[in-house]
């Protein structure tokens, strides 16, 4: 009979089997302890458990990681790293080092639902949902890669609308956050979504100390719309009222992303409009100049065109950064994931 994977159990699973097997719930903690704090996938080596619990993992699980089929370095040092999952699915994890420490951004699904009309990842169609394991598994492979101190600020950024993988996502944040499991604190977990309203309520009330980022990209509903289908569903008024509820229950600093696409968005108009719809909700808007994708409509404004955009925001509003891309050499950027070697078809913009 074939093993179980053991990869992207939770405290509580693993606290069953060791129950089931005949020994005390705390037995499990240890075993959590050794899997994703110590690194130690060899049962046989988990020197606290008992002769009889290390041969009765060894019959039934085992504690394998994701299979990686590639691994790309930009001209800046962006790692992009491949995987193929066990349906042949392939999902991407980007490394971009930084001056103290790396960030990571995760994958939370195969493809995505949602067809943001400036993202790679959006033109796949959905594939499916990534479970607990292979969520935990990429940040296991950038331990593993580069080292136990490789994870500094953990971003759910990469393919996929995390919100809509929510009870995933959940427990894999507790076991990223967990003192015996990953130990990262939540202060360096970015949850990015590209405006789930209902998820971001659960989001506030689950009473994870994660960061919460909003794709934004215009403060006009109709504009919106047209990038991002999702805002036919949930309007920029439900929105906004999301953003406000999430920053008062947690007392955090919301992000709002908002990608300038060249005479799109990043007229004198479009920075006002945002800066009125914000008012009120503590925040800081992080900008980035859209990175082209082959196939897709929109381009990239001019350096000048985003200091000007950037510079009209100062004068209004909170907080404003902008964001250099990482790793465009290799895919690697904001909204260009879409695991070149899939050999999906493009959907065309309307
Ligand atoms: S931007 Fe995010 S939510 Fe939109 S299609 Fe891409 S992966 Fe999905």
């Amino acid at each position: 009979m074939a093993k179980i994977n053991l990869l992207g159990s939770s405290l509580a699973e693993l606290e069953q089997i060791a129950t089931d097997l005949g020994d005390k719930p705390f037995k499990g903690r240890q075993l959590f302890k050794w899997l994703y704090n110590i690194g130690q996938y060899d049962f046989g080596k988990m020197t606290n458990l008992s002769l009889h619990l290390r041969e009765k993992l060894n019959e039934k699980y085992i504690f394998e990681g994701l299979n990686i089929i590639e691994r790309k370095t930009s001209r800046d040092d962006t790692e992009k790293l491949l995987f193929r999952l066990d349906d042949n699915k392939l999902i991407e994890t980007v490394v971009i080092p930084e001056a103290s420490n790396n960030t990571i951004c995760v994958s939370s699904q195969a493809g995505c639902a949602l067809g943001c009309r400036y993202c790679a990842t959006g033109q796949l169609g959905f594939g499916r949902d990534l479970s607990v394991g292979e969520m935990i598994g990429q940040l296991l492979s950038v331990k593993n890669i580069f080292g136990d101190d490789a994870i500094g600020n953990i971003v759910f950024m990469g393919m996929g609308e995390p919100l809509l993988n929510y009870d995933n996502l959940i427990t894999t944040i507790e076991i990223i956050t967990a003192e015996l499991g990953l130990s990262i604190p939540a202060r360096k977990i970015t949850v990015s979504t590209s405006g789930i309203v209902p998820q971001i309520h659960a989001l506030a009330d689950s009473g994870l100390k994660v960061n919460l980022a909003i794709s934004l990209n215009s403060a006009f509903e109709e504009k919106r719309k047209k990038l991002m289908p999702v805002a036919n569903k949930y309007s920029l008024d439900k929105l906004f009222e999301a953003a406000r509820y999430f920053a008062r229950k947690r007392k955090k600093m919301i992000t709002f992303e908002y990608i300038l696409f060249r005479g799109f968005n990043d007229s004198l108009t479009d920075a006002k409009k945002l800066a009125e719809k914000i008012k009120g909700i503590p925040c800081k808007i992080n900008l980035l100049a859209y990175n082209p994708v082959e196939g897709l409509d929109y381009s990239r404004p001019t350096d000048e065109q985003v200091d000007y955009f950037a510079g009209i925001l100062n004068r209004m509003a909170s907080v404003v950064t902008v964001r250099k891309s990482r790793g465009t050499d290799i895919s690697a950027a904001c909204g260009q994931l879409a695991g070149e070697n899939i050999g999906h078809k493009k959907r065309s913009l309307e």
